[in-house]
């Protein structure tokens, strides 16, 4: 792939709710609820990712990722524009330290297709210029202040949406922090734009190992031939490839659909991750699962897929120190003598507590 494709399927998006309409030949959107969603959270789509959608259109789930839709103006009072309150953990512009020894630096605000489930939608979609060099130098006069972070994730916005010589510059900077030892891209773009997986940026990327790159595939229909073939650019390279994704209502909540994507990313080498709860951020409510069916997806995975193949469960909110694992219980009951568990098929068994041994 060289970047002139990249870049015509970035020039040819579906950047309004009737032009995609066109493309799928749907006759007819007018739905004010629409029109009303398209203008409040922006939209565009790539011509490679609104190619994989099938009929009927209302239940396709890569339609109703990227498809505005009336059911994004549903308020509630949970719902806000920063749902992990980075803003208050921002010492620079384009920085967020929420954790000790990570942080996250926020380089664009373009994507290739914009998600409707999106969390950063405050900044995501926004026509903001990527970060300036004063911005940058900023950011990185902090890191320098603080060798505790050794964990850096650039995301944006998709920051793989910057030309190679853009992401070059920042990672020349940020490489340059002695304390930095692991660089992790976000980005979305092996799912909605796998041509930007150049052989030009394969080596631009190379050349700052340790990097990870963190994806999201959010359903099995996503893995094409070419996004799974960009993913095996990266890993053959030395790059190693984690998927997390957002469970999402009426796309991916069920529990076959989940082993499917984990089998299918196993195989590929890309390494399931994380399996998020949907944040609480404006726009999303119709998205949003109850909190038992991912752990019963969970329970459902365990047994039936390796544990490489697992992703942990977690749910992000505010007012705790960061994400937190959601697990099925397996403890019955614990007695001093023995704790009676049970597996994912409902059989139950004990486990004898340790002989106390006394050291006189
Ligand atoms: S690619 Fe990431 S940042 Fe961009 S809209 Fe999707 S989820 Fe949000």
């Amino acid at each position: 792939m060289h970047n002139k494709a990249w870049k015509e399927q970035v020039a040819q998006r579906l950047t309004s709710a009737s032009a995609f309409a066109r493309f799928l030949g749907i006759d007819d959107i007018n739905d004010t609820g629409i029109g009303k969603a398209e203008k409040q959270f922006p939209m565009a789509v790539t011509p490679y990712y609104a190619s994989l959608i099938q009929k009927p259109f209302e239940k396709d789930p890569i339609f109703l990722q990227c498809m505005p839709s009336a059911y994004e103006l549903i308020e509630a009072p949970w719902l806000t524009n920063d749902p992990l309150g980075e803003l208050s953990c921002s010492p620079t512009q384009k920085l967020v330290h929420r954790y000790p020894d990570r942080a996250l630096l926020l380089v664009c605000s373009e994507c290739a297709t914009y998600c409707r489930h999106c969390t950063r939608k405050r900044i995501s979609g926004e026509t903001l210029p990527p970060i300036s060099e004063a911005e940058l130098a900023k950011a990185i006069d902090y890191l320098n202040a603080h060798p505790e972070i050794d964990d850096l994730l650039i995301s944006g916005g998709d920051p793989l949406l910057l030309t190679d010589e853009a992401l070059s510059s920042i990672l020349d900077a940020v490489s340059k922090v002695p304390s930095i030892k692991v660089i992790r891209i976000a980005t979305r773009v092996l799912a909605t734009l796998p041509m930007r997986i150049t052989d030009e940026l394969v080596s631009l990327l190379s050349k700052y190992k340790p990097i990870f790159v963190n994806t999201q595939f959010n359903h099995p229909r996503e893995l094409t031939q070419e996004a799974l073939s960009a993913a095996a650019m990266l890993i053959d390279a030395g790059i190693p490839v984690a998927n997390q994704f957002v469970l999402l209502k009426g796309v991916n909540d069920t529990a076959e659909c989940v082993e499917e994507l984990c089998r299918t990313l196993y195989h590929n080498r890309i390494r399931p991750y994380y399996m998020f709860q949907c944040d609480l951020v404006r726009g999303v409510e119709h998205f949003r699962t109850p909190l038992s069916t991912g752990i019963s997806i969970m329970d459902h995975l365990r047994g039936r897929l390796s544990g490489m193949a697992i992703p942990n469960f977690c749910i992000d909110i505010p007012g705790l120190s960061g994400k937190i694992e959601l697990l099925p219980n397996y403890i019955i009951e614990e007695k001093p003598t023995e704790t009676i568990l049970r597996d994912n098929r409902g059989r139950v068994t004990s486990y004898p507590a340790p002989t106390p041994i006394s050291k006189s």
